[in-house]
């Protein structure tokens, strides 16, 4: 695949209004807006007007255990488990649809999926909305692939490392009717990769970039994971930059886990990260 050619989740840019030419697309946004774009309802930039950008495709598969025994998959499993309504797009393509629906914003976000599994098409992308738009760009990851030449032109690294509560095991494949193959085998041995996110670290503390690791978090027991399997290995990180985001994709999941999520950034000095779309919009894609 030529190098700026992204392969994008079926959302691609969202929420938008207009189309590549201009016209006004006929489907009005997830968000009921009469406008493109909507607000980051996650971390440090929570409230912050926002466009989105949804890679495709994903090296982990998590699926966590709620605190009343339930399931709760990964929030896009449409970019990830699910991935077979991919659109493709070329960067210049790409830059032109931000073009006609980015009004005021400043801020997009570059999500998955996850992006750095196309670092040659991230790296393309991310230079021209730097130096053609001037925009600030946040990149969602799960911090498992670290590469110096993509990370160039983010502003902001927002690295969601992935406990083991996220890991898929036998009876929770077998619930969800998911046989075993790829990413669902691997999850676990790949989910925690430190060099990674020390790289990101380092990078940040050496160049003019800011950086967020986002734990989902679904029980009290998780702290001492975060602190013995995450925090003591590394290095560079400030406890303003730790957030803790309640476990769920759905507001009644959400009611188990935000108090404790909560009780536990308290706790340690850490933040707590609300999920604002979730509770304006509920679970559907593209808000
Ligand atoms: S790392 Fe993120 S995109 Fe990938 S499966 Fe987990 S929650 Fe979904």
């Amino acid at each position: 695949m030529m190098k700026n050619i992204i392969s994008l989740a079926e959302e691609a840019l969202f929420p938008i209004v207009k189309d590549i030419e201009g016209n006004t697309i006929e489907q009005a946004p997830a968000t009921g807006f009469s406008i493109a774009g909507t607000i980051q309802g996650e971390g440090k930039l929570a409230g912050v007007p926002s466009l989105f950008i949804r890679f495709s495709s994903c090296n982990l598969r998590c699926i966590w255990k709620l605190p009343d025994g339930g399931l709760s998959r990964c929030d896009t499993p449409y970019a990830s488990f699910d991935n077979h309504r991919v659109k493709h797009l070329s960067s210049e393509e790409l830059l032109m649809l931000v073009k006609q629906n980015l009004g005021q914003i400043r801020h997009i976000v570059i999500s998955g999926g996850e992006p750095l599994l196309q670092k040659d098409a991230l790296i393309d992308l991310s230079a021209r909305l730097k130096s053609e738009l001037g925009l600030h760009i946040t990149l969602e990851t799960n911090g498992t692939i670290f590469n110096r030449e993509a990370c160039e032109y983010i502003d902001l690294f927002s690295i969601s490392p992935k406990l083991g509560n996220s890991t898929p095991d036998p009876s929770n494949l077998k619930a969800l009717g998911l046989n075993p193959s790829g990413p669902l085998n691997y999850h676990g041995s790949n989910r925690l990769n430190l060099k990674a996110l020390q790289s990101f670290l380092d990078l940040c503390n050496s160049r003019d970039k800011e950086l967020q690791l986002k734990f989902v978090v679904a029980s009290p027991e998780e702290e001492k994971e975060i602190i013995e399997d995450y925090l003591q290995k590394l290095s560079g990180w400030r406890a303003s930059d730790i957030l803790l985001m309640p476990l769920g994709a759905t507001v009644e999941e959400l009611k188990q886990t935000t108090l404790m999520a909560m009780e536990m950034a308290v706790r340690n000095g850490w933040r707590y990260s609300p999920r604002i779309h979730i509770d304006l919009f509920g679970s559907k894609p593209g808000v």
